[in-house]
């Protein structure tokens, strides 16, 4: 704020002191001059007025005395030095010295002119009588036949026309002084108010430089500044909009980026991760904090990316490829990197997306080893079948015995064949979500009922007990039939896969939020290595006995689909020899 003002008073205050300088300089001595002058040519009047009373006064040399006695008259007049000077240079009166003789005058230069025959004579001199500095004029004095018979000398000294000289000085000095303070207050003032709305609109000016969109300039100003400051204003304006709009954009794309399951991440120059969002965070299984200012070669933990963001880099072209991860987890993802113009147009920055299709690769699996062993599985029967009906059809039928065996065995077959392909499509409508779901208060007690009845033969044949435990009375919202089924299931496999004599026990419990059915056996139990796969499709832990009680194998996975479809769970504990416990968990609420 200060240095324009300073400035234009700096700059005002040296050109008046120049300029003034000059003209205090030029004047005084002007008007000393002139004063000097002007006292000079007093002093020559005075002397011509003077000599009105010496010329005629005397004839003769003689007649000095009575020049001397006009003197003495005229000395009461003036305080001006008097000198009577004769055509021989002898000094007859002179006022300062009274009558003490004085040296020929002759050689002095004013008398010099006088005697040469000039009206008049100056000088300006040491006086050695006074020892001052004298100004000197002289005139000749006439007898009455107009005949030069004397000189009349006045002086003074120059001290004492100094004195005004000095006295102007001091003036112009004085004036010069309260000129330039009188000037200095008014160009500060003037300064001031030029100065003020300039800087104001400098300080908006670097406000906005400093984003600080939110200055504005107060609009007191003058002509253009005004101007300039409502342009800057609306400049201000408009960057504050520009601003707000970037930030809501810049926030609209981190919503979008932070949203996104394809993990983001925004590499600089120089490698180091710009931008990073959660989805890729929970790829590398790092904390964002860490990621960022990182270089990818720290946090990908991954030749194959590495390779790919280098080749990126090099190449400056897209670059797409299908990547293992063995750290900090198993994955595969779909990486792409793409080059795009960093801060300036030679620097390369890297958008690097990872899409990771761990499940959709595992999911494919899954539907490859299902194909294969379904076909598996289905061979079995069909090869019996084509075998049995050809060595039939090859004779053997004429033997009855051999006819009526191979037919069971033939209609065994089939049977296993129709359960796995029942199991097949209700696996496969599971999956993709076409089973019907009805809503309906189901009382789990009697699900389990009709259950038992289902496998009460069975279970009778095993010598196996069934037992219902109610501790409390479960309802649940959800399809019955679906329920049925699920309890089936278990209760089915618990009957197989438990010894003779064994028994079967079905507990109902709830809590605040849950119902829980557990079926539990003492049967013959699963080894722990083997728990987790149970539920995969076709996963037999004893193939033996279950093919032979008519197992496919796929009974558990359909029974994991139908509770994943009650929003519920199932968890099994198992123990080899002791027994193994299903516990379903339903929602009470919310189905
Ligand atoms: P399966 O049709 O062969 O019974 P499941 O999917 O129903 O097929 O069961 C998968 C495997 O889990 C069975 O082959 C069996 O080895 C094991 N299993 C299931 N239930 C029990 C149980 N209650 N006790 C011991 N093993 C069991």
């Amino acid at each position: 704020m200060k240095k324009i003002q300073t400035q234009v008073l700096t700059i005002f205050m040296v050109l008046f002191i120049i300029f003034g300088g000059c003209i205090s300089f030029f004047s005084t001595r002007l008007m000393q001059s002139y004063a000097n002058e002007s006292q000079q040519e007093d002093l020559i009047e005075q002397s011509k007025l003077m000599l009105s009373n010496f010329n005629g006064v005397a004839d003769t040399v003689q007649g000095f005395p009575d020049l001397k006695r006009e003197a003495l008259k005229v000395k009461k007049y003036t305080n001006q030095r008097i000198t009577l000077i004769d055509l021989a240079g002898t000094v007859i009166y002179d006022s300062s010295v009274d009558d003490a003789p004085l040296e020929n005058h002759r050689n002095r230069k004013e008398v010099q002119a006088i005697l040469k025959g000039e009206s008049q004579g100056t000088a300006t001199r040491k006086s050695e009588s006074t020892n001052d500095t004298l100004y000197y004029v002289t005139q000749p004095i006439v007898d009455q036949a107009g005949q030069v018979i004397g000189i009349l000398r006045l002086a003074k000294p120059l001290a004492e026309m100094n004195q005004l000289n000095g006295q102007i000085r001091q003036s112009i000095l004085v004036f010069s002084v309260l000129a330039l303070f009188l000037t200095g207050g008014i160009t500060f003032l003037i300064a001031k108010y030029i100065a003020k709305p300039i800087e104001e609109v400098m300080d908006v000016a670097k406000d906005l430089s400093n984003k600080q969109y939110e200055t504005r300039f107060s609009g007191n100003g003058y002509g253009e500044v005004t101007k300039l400051g409502e342009t800057i204003n609306e400049l201000a304006e408009s960057l504050e909009d520009q601003m707000q709009e970037i930030a809501q954009n810049k926030e609209r794309i981190n919503e979008l980026i932070n949203h996104l399951v394809i993990g983001v991440m925004q590499l600089d120059e120089q490698g180091n991760i710009q931008i990073v969002n959660p989805a890729m965070c929970q790829i590398f299984e790092m904390d964002s904090n860490d990621l960022l200012g990182r270089s990818y070669l720290e946090a990908t933990k991954s030749y194959g990316l590495s390779h790919l963001i280098e080749k990126a880099y090099r190449k400056k072209e897209i670059q797409n490829k299908e990547i293992y991860f063995y750290f900090p987890a198993e994955r595969i993802v779909d990486a792409n990197v793409v080059p795009i113009t960093g801060k300036t147009k030679a620097e390369t920055n890297l958008i690097v997306l990872l899409y990771d299709i761990t499940e959709i690769r595992r999911l494919e699996k899954v539907r490859t080893d299902f194909v294969t062993n379904a076909s598996h599985e289905l061979r079995t029967p069909v090869t019996a079948l084509k075998g049995f009906s050809e060595t039939l059809l090859d004779g053997a039928m004429e033997d009855k015995a051999i006819l009526k065996q191979f037919l069971e065995i033939m209609l065994e077959e089939s049977t296993r064949l129709d359960l796995l392909v029942n199991d097949i499509l209700e696996l496969s409508k599971l999956e993709q979500k076409q089973v019907p779901i009805a809503y309906e208060e189901v009382v789990v007690k009697e699900a389990v009922l009709s259950t038992f009845k289902l496998v009460k033969q069975k279970a009778e044949h095993k010598q196996i007990t069934l037992n219902l435990l109610e501790e409390d009375t479960v309802k649940i919202e959800g399809d019955k039939d679906r329920l049925k089924q699920i309890l089936a299931n278990l209760i089915d496999n618990a009957v197989i896969y438990t010894q003779a004599g064994g028994t079967i026990t079905v507990t109902l419990k709830k809590t605040k939020e849950h119902a829980l059915i557990t079926v539990r056996d003492n049967g013959m139990g699963i080894p722990e290595d083997e728990i987790n796969r149970i539920f995969e499709r076709f996963y037999r832990v004893d193939k033996g006995r279950s093919r032979n009680s008519g197992g496919t194998g796929l009974g558990l996975s359909i029974v994991k689909y139908l509770v994943e479809n009650f929003n519920g769970t199932i968890a099994v504990r198992s123990k080899v020899g002791l027994g193994t416990t299903f516990t379903i968990t339903f929602p009470l609420h919310h189905l």
